[in-house]
């Protein structure tokens, strides 16, 4: 009888992970690229901290403090590094983007309707500025 319990409940439970978690389960937040350069920012960081830490507390001789100072100052750059090759490789592609969005073929000035090739800050043929919130 108690086995017959046991079992159902370990069945209950298969069912419940298998069928009803997924189901439940909220829709995955979109992941910036950048999170894991900034916990790993924030891991080294506090590492360094404790590193700290622990040489004021006289746990650390100055050899290992300054061991393990160096490791986790590589170990930074890297991630730095990676970071910045990130945005690079992000900024060709926001680069890209913006300027086809913004690259209309002309210019209207908003107050005469005239229109030119070029952005003016002023309109080239009634004067006024070629902003309508200027
Ligand atoms: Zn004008």
């Amino acid at each position: 009888m108690t086995i017959a319990i046991a079992a159902l409940l370990v069945l209950g439970v298969l069912i419940y992970t298998l069928i009803v978690r997924p189901g439940s389960l909220p829709e995955p937040e979109p992941v910036s690229p950048f999170r894991h350069v900034d916990e790993a920012k924030a891991r080294i960081y506090e590492n360094l901290r404790d590193l700290q830490f622990e040489l004021r507390l006289g746990k650390l001789s100055d050899e290992d403090y300054a061991r393990t100072k160096l490791d986790l100052q590589k170990e930074l750059a890297k991630v730095l590094a990676d970071a910045d090759k990130l945005k690079a490789e992000l900024g060709v592609q926001t680069t890209v983007k913006a300027a086809k969005a913004k690259a209309p073929a002309e210019f209207v000035c908003p107050h005469c309707g005239k229109k030119f090739k070029e952005a003016m800050k002023f309109c080239g043929s009634c004067g006024k500025p070629m902003e309508a919130d200027a």
